[in-house]
């Protein structure tokens, strides 16, 4: 929030002075504008949001919005930089608070991965794929593009490497060392064939000589906050209640767990769960609240209360200040990607959506 005088009106206001100055925002605005909203955004957030889905679901839904002129993205940056590379040319994506950054799609960086690139692909005869999770900075999915590989969500990773096994013999994977762990595991890729690149600590390549595949020493603070030791103790208090956790949990977690899935995954298990079921969840807790407001009739709890910090810091005046802006004509906080960049990207992003 840059606009000081603006901030200091803003948080003068009450709650319900600023869900109804949303909504007159909006209101005015009409179909100019789509919100989207995370599934880990909070509450009073997401309650304005034209669409709420996981970042899959999200990006689809971006590529698809055909009237709105301004697309208002509720999440992380990555996010809203997927959504300007799939948008229409003369659409705009505004996030609420610019500086709501995924850490992990920082832990890898172009210079690192042309590295790991570079030494992989001279150790194998055979070919290397890369594969980049959507939590990704754009300049890496362009990295991943011009070299041949692709994006992949949590929701569709394994396609993804059945895809990139279909291209070639050893996959890069960035920047999530779980997730990519975790499905390679799925696939039956035994452990000794998994290695794992610390761009910190770069290893000898004739280490991973054995590999096929190669994850990315990166991790989602959320996820990996989560402890067997936990998932013991709501089997033990829970008998034959459902454990769910999200794929960017330690293998160890995943392992003690009835069921891995996406974001959406998670969500469509618990509405899939009979009357009177008990499921604990092993993600972010904003979504895993949300499921127990919607769902009386069953018992949703966390594993413990991990909050994503980042995804948090958009609030209601966040909202209302680019709303307002828009409706001043004044368009605020807008995300944007080079051409050059969003031309690869889109076609990391577009092999993704053909192959899913
Ligand atoms: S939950 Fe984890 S992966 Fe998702 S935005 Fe937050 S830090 Fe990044």
């Amino acid at each position: 929030m840059r606009d000081v005088a603006l901030l200091a009106r803003y948080t003068q206001m009450s709650e319900t002075e600023l869900v109804t100055a949303i909504q007159q925002a909006k209101q005015s605005l009409g179909r100019s504008v789509t919100i989207l909203g995370h599934h880990y955004q909070r509450d009073e957030v997401i309650q304005f949001a034209d669409y709420r889905g996981d970042s899959l679901e999200l990006l689809r839904r971006a590529a698809q919005i055909e009237e709105a002129r301004y697309i208002v993205f509720c999440g992380v940056h990555f996010m809203a930089e997927t959504a300007a590379i799939l948008c229409k040319p003369e659409q705009v994506v505004i996030q609420p608070v610019i500086e709501a950054m995924c850490p992990m799609a920082h832990m890898a960086n172009v210079a690192d991965a042309e590295r790991a690139w570079e030494e992989l692909s001279a150790l194998w005869p055979g070919k290397l794929v890369p594969i980049t999770y959507q939590n990704s900075t754009a300049a890496l999915k362009a990295f991943v593009g011009r070299r041949g590989g692709a994006v992949c969500t949590s929701a569709n990773a394994s396609k993804l490497f059945k895809w990139a096994f279909q291209k070639g013999d050893h996959i890069l994977f960035t920047p999530d060392e779980h997730l990519g762990t975790n499905t390679a595991l799925a696939m039956g890729i035994p452990s000794e064939e998994i290695g794992i690149w610390d761009p910190l600590h770069p290893p000898k390549p004739e280490s991973l000589a054995r590999c096929r595949i190669v994850v990315w020493k990166g991790f989602c603070y959320v996820h990996t906050a989560f402890t067997p030791e936990e998932v013991d103790e709501v089997r033990r208090k829970y008998p034959g209640a459902l454990i769910i956790v999200h794929p960017e949990c330690v293998r160890e977690v995943v392992a003690k767990a009835d069921l891995a899935a996406s974001t959406s995954g998670i969500v469509q298990a618990v509405e899939r769960a009979p009357k009177g079921a008990v499921i604990a969840i092993g993600t972010e807790w904003h979504l895993v609240h949300r499921l127990q407001q919607e769902h009386p009739d069953k018992t949703v709890i966390p594993l413990h209360h991990s909050v994503c910090v980042n995804m948090a810091m958009t609030r209601m005046p966040h909202l209302l200040y680019v709303l307002e802006g828009l409706v001043q004509g004044e368009v605020r906080n807008v995300v944007s990607v080079d051409p050059e960049t969003a031309q690869w990207a889109r076609l990391a992003l577009e092999r993704m959506l053909e192959a899913s």
